[in-house]
């Protein structure tokens, strides 16, 4: 097949697709070559793998929650009864409480966009139709479940002092509902969403532009995103207006500009505010936008990012250079911060397709996101913590509520998100998820059967109603020294270009198959700022040094509170050695007999390894110190 190389080379990696190819590093040039398309969450459907498990776990959390008790404080302060108590942890405390019942409305409209299981469709209706009836009641557009009700709102648009984030509140709130309008389609979502917006717009009319700068200060989520969002939804002007208002200019000044501010900012603050930046430049045109979102991406990823696509240390960015002094925190890489990057990553790749960022988004996907879920009860980490012998914690079902709760009942509900894309002519395979894709303008349905990652490959079988034209564009990740590739059975090509979109442009047939094979290998990422200190990878993914179960006992970590990352189940645990004394990585790391598993260490004193994302309840690594 290594003959078939110089065809691959001259015919079907084109330049167009290697200008695409490049669109992470010089990003501007490939902005106007290609857009590409997500597909509806509704178009793809999970087939049995580790995704869909992921999945199963989180619809029966969804399902076990009731919406009553999430509605609680919207119906008190519309002046309704309540129907059931507020639930505790963030619900009952002054930071953010509402946040959940938004969260809560986004993954149950795309969990029925991803599953079309009736009953998520309902608890959609049902919680739009509340909040109908809060509007009703109050005849104002205002939704909300401070206990104070509109206090905190005032006093942020009167510039006094604020009591939590009220502004990201709100965003979770009118991001669930965009998302019942988008993903689920509930007709009365988009009204009462505009009857939300507009009060927004009301209660911040008054506001001076220095005044609103100030009042940007306090982390407001991505009100600039789902404002723009709303805008695309309706046309209406003073949507965008007030997106841009929304628009932190000490954030965004110096993005634009291409300098590096981030020491010292709250991750989860920042990456909202780009997201935003991005959906503007879509909207406007704006290049100031695009130059943002697309250097703040380059500089988290490249420099900011740990092996397993996480950042920050106690939810905020940090000397680059300081990194293995961070190291030892237990309070490494929010879970949400992930979430967001990734939400980035596909906002860039939709305007500027390169295998770059599907690289990024794929060991987000499964080193931070599938390694966020307790594979037994489904429920989510906060931090991942990179201090060598910690576990990971999880939250409560109903006693936590953190931020990280809230996306991570999303996470899992739109995974069949991001495996493809399409152009006019093109279909981008992404992923290599165990998946069926409908295509229907094309009268194609697709399926993919894989077992990756334990299987280093994948196989692509179509079936369209009459023989069809498209290019398939294979990613070829960097982490793949040589892909390769047979159409029915028969050689077809060979990929040795790894970080490209590898292109099979055909009139297809009902019955026509792919057969991918993507060797894995191992390889070391180092830490930012120390060459001697590396994570191991196989492939995507990050292998973590298993470090046993001393100390703890089951249900030690599921906890209520974030704040007892660092003050339980402490060790002393140094960093895990590895010698390799002149020696391949292969002949250090050795395989152990299942699939994804190795051992390092001399006999007697071997350590396991395992993929991060099957860590759970035990001690772990994720780092070594190279000796
Ligand atoms: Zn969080």
């Amino acid at each position: 097949m290594n003959a078939r190389r110089g065809f691959l080379a001259t015919a079907v990696v084109t330049p167009l697709l290697a200008a695409m190819a490049r669109g992470a590093q010089d990003g501007e040039s490939a902005v106007r070559v290609t857009r590409a398309q997500p597909f509806a969450l509704s178009r793809v459907r999970l087939l049995p793998g580790p995704f869909e498990a992921a999945r199963a776990l989180d619809a029966r959390y969804l399902l076990s929650l009731n919406a009553d008790r999430l509605l609680h404080g919207f119906r008190a302060n519309a002046g309704l009864v309540p129907k059931a108590l507020r639930y505790g942890g963030w619900e009952s405390r002054d930071l953010c409480p509402g946040h959940t019942l938004g969260h809560y409305l986004s993954a149950c409209s795309m969990m029925w966009a991803s599953t079309g299981e009736a009953q998520f469709l309902q608890r959609v209706a049902y919680i739009v139709d509340e909040l109908h009836a809060c509007q009703q009641a109050t005849r104002s557009g205002l939704v909300c479940a401070f206990p104070d009700g509109d206090t905190q709102l005032r006093n942020v648009v009167a510039g006094r002092p604020v009591t939590g984030v009220p502004w990201y509140t709100m965003h979770k709130i009118l991001a669930g509902l965009r998302d019942a309008h988008v993903h689920a389609g509930h007709p009365g979502a988009l009204p009462v969403l505009t009857r939300l917006a507009d009060w927004t717009v009301e209660a911040t009319q008054g506001i001076g532009d220095e005044r609103f700068q100030q009042m940007l200060g306090v982390e407001f989520g991505g009100m600039n995103e789902v404002l723009a969002d709303l805008h695309a939804l309706t046309g209406e002007a003073r949507y965008l207006h007030l997106a841009q208002r929304f628009n932190h200019r000490s954030l965004l000044d110096p993005l634009a500009e291409g300098r590096d501010t981030l020491d010292g900012l709250h991750s989860n603050t920042q990456i909202p505010k780009v997201i935003g930046f991005k959906r503007l430049a879509e909207i406007t045109g704006d290049q100031r936008y695009a130059k943002a979102a697309h250097y703040f991406w380059g500089n988290v990823v490249h420099k900011r990012s740990f092996a397993t696509g996480g950042d920050g240390d106690g939810e905020h960015f940090f000397p680059p250079a300081e990194t293995p002094r961070h190291l030892a925190s237990a309070k490494t890489m929010e879970t949400c911060c992930t979430y967001n990057m990734m939400r980035l990553t596909r906002a860039l790749f939709i305007a500027a397709p390169s295998v770059a960022y599907a690289d990024y988004y794929e060991r987000a996907l499964f080193n931070g996101i599938l390694a966020s879920q307790d594979p037994g009860t489904g429920m989510v980490t906060y931090f991942q913590a990179t201090r060598p012998g910690y576990p990971k914690l999880y939250c409560t079902p109903e006693r936590s509520f953190w931020c990280c709760t809230g996306t991570g009942m999303e996470n899992f509900a739109k995974l069949g998100d991001s495996i493809y894309f399409h152009d006019v002519d093109a279909l981008y395979v992404n992923l290599f998820i165990a998946s069926t894709l409908d295509w229907a303008e094309k009268g194609l349905r697709l399926r993919q059967t894989t077992r990756f990652p334990d299987e280093a490959a994948t196989r692509l079988s179509i079936s369209a109603v009459a023989p069809v034209r498209f290019a398939l564009r294979l990613r070829h990740p960097a982490w793949c020294p040589q892909l390769a590739v047979r159409l029915n059975g028969r050689p077809l090509l060979d990929s040795t270009e790894p970080g490209r979109y590898v292109e099979v442009d055909r009139v297809w047939h009902r019955g026509d198959v792919l057969d991918v094979a993507l060797p894995m290998r191992l390889h070391l990422q180092a830490l930012p700022g120390a060459s001697d200190i590396a994570a191991v990878m196989f492939g995507p993914l990050v292998l973590a040094a298993r470090m046993g179960h001393e100390g703890m006992r089951p249900g030690d970590d599921i906890v209520e509170s974030e704040y007892l990352y660092g003050a339980v189940l402490q060790s002393e645990a140094p960093l895990p050695r590895l010698a390799r004394q002149g020696r391949a990585l292969e002949d250090v790391v050795r395989p152990a007999g299942a699939p994804l598993q190795f051992r390092a260490g001399a006999p007697g004193r071997e350590i396991e390894l395992v993929p991060f994302h099957r860590i759970a309840h035990e001690r772990y690594s994720l780092y070594w110190q190279l000796a």
